[in-house]
């Protein structure tokens, strides 16, 4: 297995030497595994044409095969060997979020192989903005499949230490770009009757494409269970994500000291609860000797995304009784925040 370290390498400096993510490139062109850093999360990537290196992504995760991949571009050039039929509304979408991220639901052409689309006759595309995917994305010279970099039904990885022990056996190469600087996967967006629908919330709000198309919807289903009988419009949103091993329950409240004072009632029922708190209210739980993850700043939403998956993956360090995570407010990137929330507390819910 290669490990490339580009923790510290300024890749944007003219003297950077690319001969590393090359043979990182090569190594996805000829059917081998490799985990790469992305502006989201990371990626578990493999030559998104090569239904043989697409199915080991599969077996490494887990994954259902019922559960499509996204397909990563690096130019405009791949995503018309990929995608038809574009409408104008999709390439508005295009234009205003990519690269970054943004992931577009298209119609596929018959290049895309049915493993990568669970069959269905769309591909999920994305352009991601971070230059070490960028470059190994075009000296792979094909769209790199890639789901995000964990077992599946866990945390998403966004550092390489998090996850090395779950993947590095079944990777040829590991590409460490530091900690993610999102840490929420894509918003990911399927265009229906016209109106773009947000099928996974993420970075990109759901303001922020109203700006450009005058319209948006968010799908139903972002903050509720699906039930048997339903269609599913994104296959990955029906199963069990994000939750550690513990028990966790989501609490929120607009007003601070109810939120502190039902999570201090709530953890008095335990011996050993966790809260993963806000910086300011840390101290409020720490005064009676409650154990706290510091998730960030109260009005730092991208501090909290960011922070979101390794402190997730810290409680089955700790192995409490039960978890209590203080809630954000559901706006902006909040509403991405939230949706990873509730799915790692299965549905563990009290709004106050
Ligand atoms: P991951 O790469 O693990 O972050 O998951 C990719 C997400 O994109 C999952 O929720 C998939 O269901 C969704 N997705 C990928 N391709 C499609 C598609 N063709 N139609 C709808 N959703 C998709
Ligand atoms: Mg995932």
């Amino acid at each position: 297995m290669k490990y490339i370290d580009f923790k510290n390498i300024d890749i944007n400096d003219e003297n950077f030497n690319n001969q590393d993510l090359k043979i990182a490139g090569n190594i996805i062109k000829s059917g081998g595994l490799v985990l790469f850093p992305t502006e989201t999360v990371y990626g578990l990537g493999a030559n998104g044409l090569d239904s043989s290196a697409v199915k080991k992504i599969y077996l490494a995760k887990g994954r259902s095969s019922d559960n499509p991949l996204i397909l990563h571009i690096s130019d405009m050039d791949m995503l018309n060997e990929i995608a038809t039929n574009i409408s104008t509304i999709e390439h508005k979408l295009i234009n205003a979020f990519w690269p970054g991220p943004f992931t577009l639901i298209l119609t596929r052409t018959s290049i895309v192989p049915d493993i990568v689309t669970a069959g269905l006759d769309t591909v999920g595309i994305r352009m991601p903005s971070n230059k070490i995917a960028n470059k190994l994305i075009s000296y792979a010279g094909v769209p790199i499949a890639a789901p995000s970099a964990n077992i599946s039904g866990k945390p998403s990885g966004t550092n390489i230490s998090d996850i090395f022990y779950e993947l590095s056996n079944n990777v040829d190469c590991i590409i460490d770009g530091g900690s993610s600087e999102v840490g929420l996967e894509s918003t990911v967006v399927r265009v229906i009757d016209g109106i773009p629908t947000i099928l996974r919330p993420g970075k990109v709000t759901p303001e922020e494409i109203r700006k450009i198309t005058k319209s948006v919807k968010i799908d139903e289903h972002i903050f509720s269970k699906f039930s048997s009988n339903e269609k599913v419009l994104s296959p990955g949103m029906k199963y069990r994500h994000y939750a550690p091993n513990s028990k966790c329950v989501l609490v929120y409240s607009e007003n601070n000291s109810l939120l502190v004072n039902k999570i201090l009632e709530l953890s008095n029922k335990y011996n050993n609860p966790l809260i993963l708190a806000t910086t300011e209210n840390i101290s409020s739980y720490t005064d009676k000797n409650l154990l706290t993850i510091n998730i960030g700043h109260k009005d730092n939403l991208n501090e909290i995304a960011k922070n979101i998956f390794t402190s997730l993956r810290q409680v089955d360090k700790l192995n409490p009784d039960i978890v209590f995570i203080e809630g954000v407010k559901q706006e902006g990137l909040g509403l991405a925040i939230m949706n990873r929330l509730i799915r790692a507390c299965e549905y563990n819910y009290i709004s106050i």
